[in-house]
């Protein structure tokens, strides 16, 4: 599962092994900040790889001081580290390569960037006092390939992204590969479990269903037993009953598969007995004696374990 907090960690701990890209991160972190304001930062990672950073390409940068941040918790301090946007001179993101430009992405979500877990997933957010400069970033995420918006709120602006594919891009851009496969294995695990519990959920639909139906039909069965009308109705019938009985809890196409028959005919089957216990109860088609005498299929003597052995011994054949 993604953890929020560690993505940053991870992100921090990224050393670039060539000038250009420590030089275009530098220009990141400082991308949201005012002019020779230097960082801010409330974490402690950020703070150790700017001044890391810096140093490596011979800025002059100060230790980060601890200053109370205006409208924080108490006992939260801001780090501020010294160090003047100005000297690392021109940078542009037009004429830079691609290790530059995620370099650059990577400062700014250090920097400047937050990410959250929150119930509808995880979110990404920069937060801007300029228009300008949350339009600019967003022009670049969107063609670094991670799509966001443009929101305001409480007079800044904000640049989101939302939804797994946008983060997941932008995780892999920036170089948090632990975050992106932390974020990756819970992506799958979810998935994995949405899909589970709508199998779960249909498979207890469906044995429901199954279960309702077989009583229904047991119970048919016995009532027409126990009128007398079993025997009398035509073999495909007897037959479906007598399997019915055998495996009282099968779903229709293992009844069907033992009938030898298809799914829709052992259904019709079904249905059939338990229409005509149905009718039976209801006093309607009461065969008289003589049509059951005159029936076809009758057979003397016939009981339902006979019946069930016969059929059986048919299936054996
Ligand atoms: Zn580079």
């Amino acid at each position: 599962m993604l953890v929020a907090s560690e993505v940053k960690g991870e992100l921090a701990r990224i050393v670039p092994a060539r000038t250009c890209c420590r030089r275009a991160e530098l220009v990141g972190l400082l991308y949201a900040g005012r002019a020779r304001q230097g960082l801010r930062t409330l974490d402690h990672g950020t703070a150790r790889i700017a001044v890391q950073l810096a140093g490596s390409l011979g800025l002059p940068v100060t230790a980060p001081k601890a200053r109370g941040a205006r409208g924080a918790r108490p006992g939260r301090h801001h780090l501020v580290i010294d160090l003047d946007g100005a000297a690392i001179g021109t940078w542009s993101w037009a004429s830079s390569p691609a290790c530059d430009r995620r370099s650059f992405l990577r400062g700014v979500l250090l920097g400047n960037g937050s990410v959250s877990m929150g119930a509808h997933g995880p979110h990404v957010e920069f937060v801007f006092r300029s228009r300008a400069q949350a339009s600019e970033l967003l022009r670049r995420l969107t063609q670094s390939g991670a799509h966001g918006a443009l929101a305001q709120r409480r007079g800044r602006w904000m640049v989101y992204l939302k939804g797994l594919d946008e983060i997941a891009t932008l995780l892999q851009l920036t170089g948090a590969n632990r975050g992106l496969l932390d974020f990756e294995n819970g992506r799958v695990a979810r998935e994995v479990r949405n899909r589970l519990n709508r199998l779960l959920n249909a498979e207890e639909a469906n044995l429901g269903r199954t279960v309702r139906a077989a009583d229904a039909q047991l119970q048919a069965i016995a009532a027409l037993e126990m009128g007398g009308r079993l025997r009398d109705l035509p073999e495909g019938l007897r037959a479906a009953a007598a399997q019915r009985r055998l495996h009282p809890e099968s779903d229709l196409d293992t009844l069907a598969d033992a009938l030898g028959i298809s799914r829709s005919a052992a259904n019709h089957r079904l249905r059939r007995l338990v229409l005509l216990a149905r009718q039976a109860e209801g006093g309607e088609d009461a065969a008289p004696a003589s049509r059951r005498q005159a029936s076809p299929n009758r057979q003397p003597g016939w009981s339902p374990r006979a019946g069930q052995a016969r059929n059986a011994r048919l299936r054996a054949g």
